[in-house]
């Protein structure tokens, strides 16, 4: 099996992401996160949330998903920029991106393909009663506008001087043509953005800085150096408005692709903005009395293609077993090394055997002491090295083992995911022992 494929299996088996409407037999390009997915997906967006509060002068915004059409008109998402070149099957009606494909002829059927035409990528919806072109509103295809439109809003009630950032997290939504590589390239998903609004002279030192901000975020949380990689985009590959771009890639089974966009975009913004909307979107300096456009630069990920470059990373098989001490049957054990903050299960707490009432108690109160403290799971099935790898292969950090001698001495084991090193602890001693350990 490939890679790719044992990851997808992983995940719909442990709880991590399920493919959209499964019963009604699915809805292409769409995924649900599950309760493991769930609790990943928010430690990512934490993660993300608490290096960028750590900066001075970045402020949080939670704009709508819908916002009024005259936005995507001038942005030019409802242009031809922001749109697919697709042919189409006369016969069996499929539609393929244009540069894709290798021959003249439909990849599927055979048949013969229109002329390519531009295919928009924004989902339309209505907004009122009745549906027609005036009623037509958009689902927002990126972030950021939401942030650029409250540009005064944000500035003028928190009182801020340039240089300054506004972050927000939230959902997006294409219309892409061809979701593909699972939750890769799919039609909704979620970015985390900020928008890094300075003097133009000062572009240039805040987008190195981001950059390096940036790639630190990935190694801070684990990401091998090697699968890991910036590309800078020529001019002819950029949006025009770009002054300067980066990719971070990744290198996914499939296949180095971009995880994040880092970009310069220069005044365009606010410019744009301002030229359409005929608000005057300058900033004013008080000290120097310059009135100008500010730059923006702006770093943009997908929460879920990141947080698939993590599942990557992590996913380690390790051929007949690490335990040599049972006989526990050799076959293929997964290890999920995820960064501990990143790790949906903190803890995972396990009486011995589970036909002993005293161990089960034990165990079960050991659980509630912790559940206000950390996600944690409690599992009493199966022999322990069958549940030791059950959360080895879901990226539990420790193993808490409640054993016969716990009885007598109030204590546990703490089992390490990655070394498999065992050590007691007092139960009285156990939270702020493990606090210390995910500090
Ligand atoms: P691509 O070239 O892969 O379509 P893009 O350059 O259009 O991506 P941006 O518009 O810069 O992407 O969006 C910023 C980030 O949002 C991307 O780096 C990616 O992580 C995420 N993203 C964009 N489109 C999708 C999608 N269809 N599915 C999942 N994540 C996406």
């Amino acid at each position: 099996m490939k890679l790719v494929q044992k990851i997808i299996s992983l995940c719909k088996r442990r709880g991590f992401i399920f493919p959209s409407s499964e019963i009604y037999g699915g809805f292409g390009g769409v995924y649900d996160f599950g309760p493991l997915g769930f609790e990943l997906k928010k430690n990512i967006k934490e993660a993300w949330l608490k290096v960028m509060r750590k900066e001075e002068n970045i402020v949080p915004l939670d704009a709508a998903i819908l916002m009024a059409p005259a936005v995507w008109q001038a942005s030019g998402h409802l242009s031809a920029g922001f749109a697919d070149e697709l042919v189409e099957c006369k016969s069996c009606h499929k539609r393929f991106k244009k540069e894709e494909l290798k021959e003249e002829k439909c990849p599927e059927c055979g048949g013969e393909l229109t002329k390519p035409r531009k295919f928009n990528l924004m989902m339309k919806t209505f907004v009122g009663p009745v549906e027609n072109e005036t009623t037509t509103a958009y689902l927002r295809a990126e972030t950021c506008q939401g942030i650029y439109i409250n540009f005064l809003n944000i500035m003028n009630s928190m009182r801020l001087k340039i240089p300054f950032g506004v972050i927000q997290i939230g959902k997006a939504f294409r219309n892409e043509i061809n979701p593909k590589n699972f939750i890769f390239r799919t039609r909704e998903f979620e970015q985390m953005e900020m928008e890094w609004f300075c003097h133009p002279k000062e572009a240039n030192k805040f987008f190195d800085y981001w950059t390096t901000q940036r790639i630190k975020w990935y190694y801070d949380l684990g990401i091998k150096k090697e699968n890991l990689r910036i590309r800078e985009v020529p001019k002819e590959e950029r949006a025009h408005y770009a002054q300067s771009q980066i990719d971070i890639e990744y290198r996914f089974p499939f296949g180095w692709q971009e995880i994040e966009g880092i970009h310069n975009r220069g005044d365009w913004d606010l410019r744009t903005h301002s030229k359409h909307s005929g608000e005057d979107l300058r900033y004013f300096d008080q000290d120097t009395k310059e009135k100008y456009f500010p730059f923006i630069i702006e770093t943009s990920v997908g929460v879920e293609r990141c947080l698939f470059a993590f599942l990557s990373d992590a996913y380690q098989e390790i051929e007949g077993g690490r335990t040599k001490t049972t006989k526990a049957t050799k076959e293929i054990e997964i290890l999920l090394k995820l960064h501990k903050s990143l790790a949906p299960i903190k803890v995972a707490v396990l009486p011995l055997v589970r036909n002993k009432p005293e161990l089960v108690k034990k165990a079960k109160e050991v659980y509630k002491l912790l559940k206000p403290y950390f996600s944690c799971d409690y599992d009493e099935t199966g022999s322990i090295g069958r549940r030791y790898r059950r959360q080895d292969e879901i990226g539990t950090v420790f193993c808490l083992t409640i054993d016969f001698e716990s009885l007598k001495q109030n204590d546990l084991t703490i089992r390490d995911r990655d070394t498999m090193a065992q050590e007691r602890v007092k139960i009285e001693d156990l939270v702020n022992v493990l606090k210390e350990k995910f500090k």
